[in-house]
């Protein structure tokens, strides 16, 4: 067996913030997966989206591999979606950002729905590693729209992704290369949208213990607005020795105190197996020592960047629904889309039918679509009576065609009985 390249550990800070009643978010730190989920949709819709999401990662044990880690969100997504079927719970949707780390290969594998991210920080550089899926995101790889202007677009809350919206999601991988040194984050939209990169560099570079570090992210995006539930997940990537094995790399640091008018009360700090053993208060991790600069930060910046891609291309998931259900209640181009889209499918169909006694073939799908009903678009002179019972029944299986033409010589081949002779 090989010696492990790196070591890690992880910590993990939440808040209901300054304007939301209720914590939609929910987080995971346990010995397989780091997890960070943004419930969505009515009054406990969200938070138990969310809370379903984390639960079946939190059932993850030894290391994962990013195939597994891939069917975990996609067993969350199954999940949600069964649960939703509650009519009380309906169309609650999570995002889910998800990571395991591999100290043995030197790896971390990151997956995501929705616009929860995943940043790296190193040194002086903060690396984006995940695309949201949201509207605005679309909007600017079309070009539509500025990154500047994304950070203040009114509708920068609209997922375009997530899960529990339909039976199948399409899952986002990524794959980087840990250094020692590596801090990466996992956070909510409640954390980027209050603090700028700048702000969430300086914390990590000069808050070492990571729960402090945790603390202060979550502190500082409470302080600076705290319009949303804020959620970070810390994973420190430490030298394999500084990973104590007596003690849990994980922990949990409950919410941050914070009153209007930005005074802080000392943080509480809870969880893992310190609370277990009793007391309530966790004790202290070794702070992560600061990594010795060997290489020309430049240059391995450079390497990061090359490093950090999808590990699989992602898959292509079902078009249309999953993605328009949750944009269409607010934007009309989804709308518009979802439009043309359904009338397409709902009118590029034909199929024969009786009306008042005679064969008729109409356009559209025999149950119809959503409010598109299908139309009679030509009256044959062909009438039921006149049908034999073999012919009646393929009749009223109302099969589908692909053109006009099809049906139309499938009404031409319907077998009738003689005239006068029926029944014979
Ligand atoms: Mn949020």
């Amino acid at each position: 067996m090989s010696e492990p390249r790196i070591g890690h550990r992880a910590v993990t800070a939440t808040h209901v913030g300054r304007v939301r009643d209720v914590n939609q978010d929910r987080s995971l730190v346990s010995d397989a997966v780091v997890a960070v989920a943004d419930g969505m949709g009515g009054h406990a819709g969200g938070e138990k989206a969310a809370a379903i999401a984390i639960a079946e990662l939190s059932g993850a044990r030894g290391q994962l591999s990013p195939e597994r880690l891939r069917a975990l969100a996609r067993s969350a997504n199954m999940r949600v979606f069964e649960a939703s079927a509650d009519p009380a719970l309906h169309g609650m949707g999570t995002t889910l950002v998800a990571a395991v780390v591999n100290d043995v290969d030197g790896q971390i594998f990151i997956v995501n729905v929705g616009d929860s991210r995943a940043y790296c920080q190193r040194d002086d550089r903060l690396i984006q590693i995940t695309r949201d899926h949201s509207l605005v995101e679309d909007l600017v790889r079309d070009g539509r729209l500025s990154a500047e202007e994304a950070l203040t677009h009114p509708q920068r809350n609209i997922v375009t992704r997530a899960l529990g919206i339909a039976e199948e999601v399409e899952v986002d991988g990524f794959e980087a290369a840990a250094e020692i040194g590596d801090r990466f984050i996992l956070c909510s939209d409640g954390l980027f949208n209050e603090l700028d990169d700048a702000t969430i560099i300086e914390i990590l570079q000069t808050i070492a213990d990571p729960r402090e570090a945790v603390a202060e992210l979550v502190g500082q995006a409470v302080e600076h607005g705290g319009r949303d539930n804020v959620t970070v997940c810390l994973i420190d990537i430490i030298e394999p020795a500084e990973v104590e094995t007596s003690q849990s790399i994980t922990e949990r640091v409950a919410d941050r105190v914070v009153d209007v008018t930005g005074e802080i009360e000392p943080v509480r700090l809870e969880g893992g197996e310190a609370e277990a053993s009793g007391g309530g208060v966790a004790t202290m991790v070794a702070d992560p020592q600061p990594p010795p600069p060997t290489v020309d930060p430049v240059q391995s910046l450079d390497d990061r960047h090359r490093t950090i891609e999808q590990f699989e291309k992602p898959e292509r998931g079902p078009i249309g629904p999953p993605k328009l259900l949750l944009a269409a209640a607010v934007v009309l181009g989804a709308l518009i889309a979802l439009y043309g889209t359904t009338s397409w499918y709902a009118s590029s169909a034909w199929f024969a039918d009786e009306a008042d006694g005679a064969v008729v073939i109409l356009q559209g799908r025999p149950d119809g679509v959503l409010w598109f009903d299908p139309d009679v678009v030509e009256q044959t002179e062909v009438t039921v009576e006149e049908l034999n019972d073999a012919s009646l029944e393929r009749l009223r299986s109302r099969r589908e065609w692909g053109s006009l033409s099809d049906a139309q010589e499938f009404v031409a081949n319907l077998e009738r009985t003689d005239d006068g002779t029926a029944g014979g």
